[in-house]
């Protein structure tokens, strides 16, 4: 049965969307059958991963909301092994539609119960909010990886989102694991960079992950291409981090694979 995981943090601009689009890729990559959902309105996992939004007419919202069947909107992508659920700009509208549903928080959960059978990882790509989509997503997910800029202001919002997290474990999901911090856009020159990686374990200890993602021009880059960036810069350092961590996440969850 597939491990879902949530890439979750209400700050926008945290590498949430890299961390989603090159960690699925990573984990495919490592024969890992892996389907990212997009459940974001913004839709840059979709067109990072290649497809345009704009042409995509069913996303999870409508799987949610209107209960279409999500298997039919599973998409391909470049990456063997690696799929993807995409989203458009109605997903902005899911949040009014569903106030008044019963099991308002459970709507994702029972749609992917559908799925998890079918791959090894499933990765949510929140928004930068903390709204309903997002309580479905950690009330749908084994476990939650928290991106953080290592950039002023870091841990802003984070004891907000610790809180969320605490109350979904009580309320809704109580399984649902932190499953790492992740140090994000890391320069080494910088000694700021530098301080907030000292901060950030100094307070968090071991849920914070080995890998730390450095800033890579080629993880940026990567959106315009349409493709994670291992896919045209397979050494690069962005690269490398990614499936570092990749392979920390397979290793904690006993699914390292022996060539
Ligand atoms: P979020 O999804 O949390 O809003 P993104 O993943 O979209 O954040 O990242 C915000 C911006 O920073 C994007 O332009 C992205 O390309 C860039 N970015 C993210 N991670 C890195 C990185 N490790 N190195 C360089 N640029 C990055
Ligand atoms: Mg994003």
């Amino acid at each position: 049965m597939g491990k879902i995981i949530a890439i979750a943090n209400q700050k926008g601009g945290v590498g949430k969307t890299t961390t989603a689009m090159n960690l699925a890729a990573s984990l495919a990559v490592l024969e890992h059958k892996t389907l990212v959902i997009d459940a974001d309105p913004q839709a840059n996992t979709t067109s990072g991963l290649g497809h345009d939004p704009k042409t995509i007419e069913t996303s999870i919202y409508e799987c949610m909301v209107e209960g279409i069947d999500v298997k039919s909107i599973v998409s391909k992508t470049e990456i063997e092994n690696l799929y993807l659920v995409p989203s458009h700009i109605d997903l902005v509208g899911a949040e009014v539609e569903m106030i008044n549903m019963e099991n308002r928080e459970e709507k994702m959960k029972s749609v992917i119960a559908d799925l998890k059978d079918e791959y090894d990882f499933i990765i949510i790509d929140c928004s930068p909010s903390l709204g309903l989509i997002t309580i479905n997503a950690l009330t749908a997910a084994n476990s939650v990886i928290i991106p953080v800029q290592c950039e002023y202001f870091a841990l802003e919002g984070l004891g907000k989102l610790l809180n969320t997290i605490k109350i979904i474990q009580t309320r809704l999901n109580p399984d649902l694991e932190i499953e790492g911090i992740l140090l994000t856009m890391y320069d080494v020159r910088l000694r700021l960079s530098n301080q907030v990686v000292e901060e950030v374990r100094l307070h968090f200890k071991n849920m914070v992950f080995d890998t730390i993602i450095p800033r890579n021009v080629k993880l940026s880059e990567s959106p315009s291409y349409g493709l994670p960036a291992i896919a045209f810069d397979a050494e690069g350092k962005g690269s490398i981090a990614y499936l570092n961590l990749a392979g920390e996440i397979a290793q904690k969850n006993g699914l390292q694979k022996v060539n």
